[in-house]
């Protein structure tokens, strides 16, 4: 099993899991782009069970069913918990220490992404995310 860890901007928080990533996709979605004031975000999940935290994380409810993280101190951006996924944390890759062993595997909402977005990947592009698969059953990662 990996050990994998990763940090705030500042580095007064920090996390870890020995857990196999579940998965790594790269959301479009206009909520992930304002939340993280990024053109996308690099979404990594994680067993929930497995990810330890340490520091001043802040945890609040930017919506019904989702509860998001972020450092106290410098605001960086951390996780987000859907009760859809009661199971997962999703942390944001590029909070790995090193976040070159990410493995992303496919772009969601790609329906939404910005008209000055571009990549050269082959990866699937699927038009809507996790949550609206979930719904109706399907995987879109692998
Ligand atoms: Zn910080
Ligand atoms: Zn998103």
């Amino acid at each position: 099993m990996p050990d994998l860890a990763g940090r705030c901007g500042c580095g007064s928080v920090t996390w870890s899991a020995q857990a196999e990533p579940l998965w790594g996709a790269m959301c479009h979605c206009e909520d992930c782009r304002r939340v993280a004031s990024s053109d996308y975000v690099s979404w990594l999940g994680l067993p929930r069970a497995a990810v330890v935290w340490s520091g001043p994380r802040k945890c609040y409810r930017s919506s019904e069913k989702v509860v998001r993280s972020f450092c106290e101190g410098c605001g960086s951006p951390l996780s987000f918990e859907s009760e859809v996924f009661p199971d997962e944390t999703h942390v944001y890759a590029v909070t790995l220490n090193d976040p070159g062993i990410y493995v992303p595997t496919a772009h969601i909402f790609w329906s939404e992404r910005l008209p000055w977005v571009t990549v050269n990947d082959t990866l699937p592009k699927h038009a809507k995310g996790l949550q609206d698969a979930a719904a109706k059953g399907v995987s879109l990662l692998d």
